[in-house]
């Protein structure tokens, strides 16, 4: 049995913050995750906003948060040298009921400390977005709200706890988990564990992974989402993140990404037996078709042929349960903010939806924090360094930089990924990083994540990653 302080379950966003975190500590960390490598689970699949907290009920533990790590997030996207774009949103209502929730909106902003927020007329809205709908009534600005993509930051975390000496083994579900003198015996199907404490980040499953060990409290009621991504060509159709206020509640976002494309959606609906089930991340071709609708109306000069893919999500909604004549009872309300469950050494993060990416660095220290006192290791690590260096992304840089890269790296010359402008050097760059197959590799170049969707370029990836030429 492998010993350790402390033991995450769960390689997202949430896992590999906490990893990152405690190796700010003397204590020994091992991440177990059950997919081939970090970010498969919801953190692979959300709108990427780096919220302001205006969104969060004023005083509670999420807009505290938010707003913290808000004001974090140039310091943290430095250090872990992530592209960041600050756009600043705009959320738009076209009719009473969006504008009462827009008022509100503004009011909870100022009340919870959230500066850069602006109330807007119609008008004011409308020249700032010339490509939306006439007929806005009323607008909430934000100058501090952001995007980045998740995958880098999910993969910076990883890369910078791991060179911090947290230990990560992927391709490892953990099936079940005992409490035993000083601490806990952790059993995969490919080994077993003993850790002083033990996190759970295990994301949609983290009410499950818990109640290996608890009796139920909270189970997650999965609620879906559905996502188009646009070409670049569409990318600058909105200058802003757009949050549009629906009168009957519904709802469209758009957000021109870090790397130029526009993401729509996400659709909320009840997801199939299925996929709540088996945690299965699905699109409904109902649910894209509402989103193309909603686009048609909001952004009418919106070219949707530019399509390039589209991808689903489940929201972890988490509620109280409790066991009434041997029948489980679910509270009729789900729970709005965020709660750290703490039991003698084991932590569990059950049900973090939005924004869990905007403060995964906040939420994994807080809960940092506590593992490494439960494990009695409150020791600073010296050597911690919170920097991590990114591989250079050839289509960041000038020609000239280009040019003078290339003369240092002949590598950096060869392009294998012509949509995204990938080269050879960056592809074996993330092999070396350990992306052992096509989608890790895509993740962190984003090769094949162009027009062509790497009908093109997928094969010649596998071979360099095969061959590690
Ligand atoms: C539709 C949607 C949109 C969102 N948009 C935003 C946004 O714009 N801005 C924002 O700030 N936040 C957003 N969020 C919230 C954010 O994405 C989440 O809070 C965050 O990704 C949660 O990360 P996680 O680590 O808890 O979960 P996950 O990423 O799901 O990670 C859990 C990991 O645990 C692993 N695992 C599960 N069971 C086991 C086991 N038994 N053994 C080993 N490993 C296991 C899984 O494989 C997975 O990799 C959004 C969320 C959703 C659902």
């Amino acid at each position: 049995m492998i010993r350790t302080d402390v033991l995450i379950i769960g390689a997202g966003l949430l896992g590999c913050f906490t990893a990152r975190n405690l190796t700010r500590y003397d204590a020994d960390v091992i991440v177990l995750e059950k997919e081939s490598d970090v970010c498969w689970g919801i953190s692979k699949a959300n709108t990427g906003i780096i919220y302001s907290g205006y969104n969060n009920k004023p005083g509670s533990e999420k807009q505290k948060l938010c707003v913290q790590a808000n004001d974090a997030f140039d310091q943290l996207c430095g250090e872990l040298e992530v592209p960041f774009r600050r756009p600043g949103s705009l959320m738009v209502s076209y009719g009473p009921s969006g504008d009462a929730v827009i008022e509100r909106k503004f009011r909870d902003g100022l009340n919870g400390g959230v500066s850069g927020l602006k109330f807007l007329s119609g008008k004011e809205a409308a020249a700032m977005e010339p490509a939306l709908a006439a007929g806005i009534t009323s607008a909430l600005y934000s100058s501090g709200t952001g995007t980045v993509d998740p995958w880098d930051l999910c993969i910076a975390a990883y890369e910078n706890a791991r060179d911090n000496g947290a230990h990560f083994v992927f391709g490892c579900r953990v099936t079940e988990i005992r409490r035993e003198s000083g601490g806990f015996a952790v059993m995969t199907e490919t080994g077993s564990y003993f850790a002083r404490a033990v996190v759970n980040a295990a994301g949609l499953s983290s009410d499950s992974v818990r109640e290996m060990t608890e009796r139920p409290l909270i189970r997650l009621f999965p609620s879906a989402a559905d996502y188009i991504v646009l070409d670049r060509t569409a990318g600058d159709t909105v200058r802003h993140i757009i949050l549009h206020e629906g009168e009957d509640g519904k709802g469209l976002t758009l957000v021109p990404t870090v790397d130029g494309n526009l993401l729509i959606g996400p659709t909320n609906r009840e997801a199939g037996e299925a996929e709540a089930g088996c945690c299965d991340m699905r699109t409904d071709r109902a649910g894209l078709e509402f989103l193309k609708e909603l686009c048609k109306k909001i952004v009418p000069e919106l070219d949707l042929s530019q399509q390039i893919r589209t991808f689903g999500s489940l929201r972890p909604d988490p509620y109280y349960v409790t066991y009434e004549d041997g029948r489980l009872i679910r509270d009729e309300r789900s729970i709005k903010d965020i709660r750290i469950i703490e039991e003698n050494g084991l932590f569990s993060l059950i049900g973090i939806k939005t924004p869990g990416l905007t403060f995964a660095n906040e939420l994994g220290r807080i809960v940092a924090d506590k593992a490494a006192a439960c494990a009695g290791r409150t020791e600073a690590n010296p050597a911690f360094d919170p920097h991590r260096k990114a591989i250079i992304r050839a289509r960041d840089l000038s020609e000239e930089d280009r040019a003078d890269l290339i003369g240092r790296d002949s590598a950096y010359g060869e392009v294998i990924c012509s949509c995204m402008d990938v080269t050879r050097s960056e592809i074996m760059q993330a092999a070396d990083r350990g992306a052992g197959n096509y989608e890790s590799v895509k993740r962190r170049t984003g090769a094949g994540l162009g027009r062509c969707q790497g009908s093109r370029c997928r094969r010649r990836i596998m071979d360099i990653t095969a061959k590690g030429e």
